[in-house]
């Protein structure tokens, strides 16, 4: 999936809190936002693996939940959404597909690292790519909620970065080429740190 669709799945787990808690509600949207985009700073070493932790993350999210539910405070609730939402984008991947410069040709059955099982899990294939129309589709109703029932950054937010999916959606294809055709213009001392897939 997108990072953008990551990242509204993270806000959206932070929600609730503008209901039960709205004083949290800002740490929540802020843990939420950054819980769903950073296991993709492993894109340079060990894509999915490194920072992705499907079974982990979700185990560690319960005792998280509970003591953020017992004494609310903004570290407590910003630890448990950020775990959360970091959870959610490990499993979301699974849904998506395979680790390759051309997802949607369907050739790798690698979709995410379980840390737990010691092996790769295979890709569902539901959303068939990243910046696949489902994959906007996605965005879109995750969207709806944050608009209506978040306060004004939040809904700026949220409409911003379906601005963005939607953008990505119609480039994502050419950028494969785009990409493959740059790497072998950049300096040696660079290639080390280019994702596998691009070489
Ligand atoms: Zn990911």
């Amino acid at each position: 999936m997108m990072a953008t669709t990551h990242a509204l799945l993270g806000l959206l787990l932070a929600l609730p809190l503008l209901a039960v808690a709205p004083d949290l509600a800002p740490a929540a949207f802020l843990a939420g936002l950054v819980g769903g985009v950073v296991p993709d700073l492993d894109l340079y070493t060990g894509h999915r693996k490194t920072l992705h932790y499907p079974v982990y993350g979700s185990i560690a999210t319960v005792p998280a939940v509970v003591i953020a539910a017992l004494v609310p405070t903004t570290v407590t609730v910003a630890i448990a959404v950020g775990l959360a939402a970091a959870a959610l984008h490990a499993v979301a991947d699974a849904a998506g597909s395979g680790l390759e410069l051309r997802p949607w040709q369907g050739t790798s059955e690698r979709a995410v690292y379980s840390h737990y099982h010691g092996r790769w899990v295979r890709p569902r294939r539901w959303v068939r790519y990243d910046g696949a129309p489902e994959d906007l589709f996605v965005a879109g109703v995750v969207a709806v909620p944050l608009v209506m029932l978040g306060d004004g950054p939040v809904t700026a937010l949220a409409v911003g970065l379906v601005a963005v999916s939607a953008v990505y959606v119609l480039l994502r294809k050419p950028l494969a080429t785009v990409a493959e055709r740059l790497v072998p213009l950049l300096p040696a001392a660079v290639r080390p740190y280019v994702p596998a897939r691009y070489l």
